[in-house]
Order: structure tokens, then sequence, then C-alpha cells
């Protein structure tokens, strides 16, 4: 079986950890540790009907945005864990290691394809 390299995994792990963070700011601010979709900040005693439902529609489109990049968020940072523990590249069911065209397809995989949801 081929190795992943772990370097590369790390390498593309933490690239896509600072593309979400990005992401992740210009959807929606974080509050405590978590990020929450936001909108941009509308005064209510200047705000007309319209400003206030753009708002609740950015809102709205942003919340799930914002969810979805968490998430992803939280399973890149979790790979970048096991790589520091030396847990990385084993599937969290069975504990047999995932296969590397897996891994290079998506580093933070956390199962192999047989576990996979
Ligand atoms: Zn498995």
């Amino acid at each position: 079986m081929t190795h992943v390299d772990l370097d590369d995994m790390q390498a593309l792990l933490v690239a896509e950890k600072d593309q979400l963070e990005e992401e992740l700011a210009s959807h929606g601010r974080k509050t405590g540790g978590d990020w929450q979709g936001s909108s941009t900040e509308v005064k209510a005693s200047s705000a007309d009907f319209t400003e206030i439902a753009d708002q609740i529609e950015e809102l709205a489109t942003n919340v799930p945005i914002v969810e979805e990049l968490e998430k992803r968020y939280r399973e890149v940072t979790a790979a970048l864990k096991r790589i520091d523990d030396g847990n990385y590249g084993k599937c969290e069911v069975c504990g047999k290691e995932i296969p590397a065209d897996r891994l290079e397809a998506n580093p933070a995989a956390t199962t192999c394809i047989e576990h996979a949801e």
C-alpha cells in the first residue's frame, strides 16, 4: 500500500484551514469560539423595511453557509490534531489504514471506504 506523505497532507490541511477561516470571516463573525452567520449591521432607527428585509435575506443565506464551513473547519482541525497525535490516516471505526488515494481526495477523511457514511 502506498503511504501518504504526512507533510503533504499537513500542508493541504493547513491551506484548507486558512481558506476556511477566510471564508468564515467573510460570511460570519466569531462569537466566543464559534462562528455565526452574520449580515451587514443595520441600525434599527435608520433602517427602512427594504433594508431590514435585505438583512434578513443575507442572514438566511449566510447561516447555512457558515454551518457548512464550520463543520468542514472542525474536520480539518481534527485531522491536523491527529497528525500531531500520530493517529492520522487510521479509520476511526475499524482502525485500519485509510487508503492513500482516499486521503488525497479528502485529507480530513476519518474512515476507510468501507466505513464511510
Ligand atoms: Zn474502517
